[in-house]
């Protein structure tokens, strides 16, 4: 099998891990502090937080600005489904806005469409690692009072206008699950422009204690609980491969840059299937390449549903693309208005192997197949 992606370790990974067991300290300790220090200046914020996976953080992000019950979160459907999830984590109500046509993102517009007189936040996702159109979205956000969050999982390593996706950003999220393009195994981060929010969501993360484990342990104070909050701890064990993953993703998202070029470059003259592209003047991780299957005719998602059986089948682990919430059971009876892009997306959308090890030969190989399913009728 060809799989979707494979993470990237070597004996560095190895050897911090177990330096971490050595000394003991496997949870929110030094090597979690290292972590946040390098992943903070890799995105130019002024501070992150660990946490235990990007959905916990999302989560944190929309508690910490003082959103919840009684709150409408302005969301895309069309996204991994935790987006919406972590609206429903913190108890308000997800309103979907659509995306565009040309770029699986949301933009100012679509946000608009999706306002209510209760929205109170936007969670803006740069799907695929590719960023956000994002400087009206802000715009919009600011003049209407609602907080934005960027929902950066996929998107490290990836820059807009030659600044880092995040930076800047009032609260950020990342992920470092296997899917992305490094990983701690399980992990999450928040970037924040705010020094009062990063204190607080240090708290929040590990149960409202206002004192970290750390200072306890050297000043021998005790620790209090200033609010209730979660346990959505890093382990250092976590932190000690994220360290070393972070001074790999260089290389890593030049690695897929190419070998994405070079599925575009294979794929050019097949005028079935269009490979998404990033908004010009943006330089993107590819943490997923992904196309649209063009539909023959049949019901929504029948050609790509056919295509990804026929390469599953041949020992191409393609996925479908991008899901839209709206269209999955959990979430089928949430009122929302038209969402017509989403729904195409949604339905023709394929992403393709695409890891730091594939070869040319199995490339060739996952193009050729993809071209003979295609060449079948229904
Ligand atoms: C992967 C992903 C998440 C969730 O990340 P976890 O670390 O697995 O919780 C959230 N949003 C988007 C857009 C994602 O792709």
């Amino acid at each position: 099998m060809i799989p979707i992606i494979v993470p990237v370790f070597g004996p560095e990974e190895t050897a911090a891990v177990a330096e971490v067991m050595r000394t003991g300290w496997v949870v929110q300790g030094p090597k979690v502090k290292q972590f946040e220090t390098a992943l903070a200046a890799l995105v130019g914020a002024d501070q992150a937080i660990a946490v235990s996976s990007a959905t916990a953080g999302l989560h944190l992000a929309l508690h910490v600005a003082g959103i919840g019950p009684g709150d409408d979160v302005v969301v895309p459907s069309l996204s991994f489904i935790a987006t919406t999830n972590a609206a429903w984590m913190a108890g308000t109500n997800p309103v979907f806005a659509d995306v565009a046509p040309d770029c699986p993102n949301v933009t100012a517009e679509t946000i608009a469409r999706a306002w209510t007189d209760r929205t109170r936040a936007v969670i803006a996702v740069h799907q695929l690692g590719m960023p956000l159109d994002r400087a009206p979205i802000a715009e919009l956000c600011k003049a209407r009072g609602a907080v934005l969050i960027d929902d950066a999982a996929c998107a490290l390593g990836s820059l807009c206008a030659g600044e880092p996706v995040g930076k800047g950003a009032e609260l950020a999220v990342f992920s470092f699950h296997p899917r992305k393009v490094v990983t701690t195994g399980e992990g999450g981060a928040i970037t924040t422009t705010r020094a009062d929010w990063a204190e607080r969501l240090r708290g929040l993360r590990q149960h409202g204690m206002s004192i970290a484990p750390a200072e306890r342990h050297h000043s021998g104070a005790s620790e209090s609980y200033a609010e209730p909050g979660w346990n959505y701890r890093m382990t250092d064990l976590q932190a000690a491969v994220g360290v070393e993953q972070l001074k790999r993703l260089p290389a890593i998202v030049e690695r897929r840059r190419a070998l994405a070029a070079h599925y575009d470059a294979l794929l050019q003259d097949c005028w079935d299937v269009a490979p998404m592209q990033p908004r010009a003047g943006a330089a993107w991780n590819a943490q997923t390449y992904c196309l649209c299957v063009m539909p023959d005719g049949g019901p929504p998602g029948s050609r790509r549903d056919r295509v990804l059986r026929h390469l599953n089948a041949r020992d191409v682990g393609a996925r479908r693309g991008i899901l839209a919430a709206h269209l999955e059971p959990a979430w089928r009876n949430q009122p929302h208005g038209p969402l017509p892009c989403s729904d195409a997306w949604a339905a023709q959308s394929l992403a393709l192997p695409l890891h730091h090890y594939l070869t040319d030969e199995e490339q060739r190989f996952v193009v050729a197949t993809l071209r003979e399913a295609l060449a079948q009728v229904a």
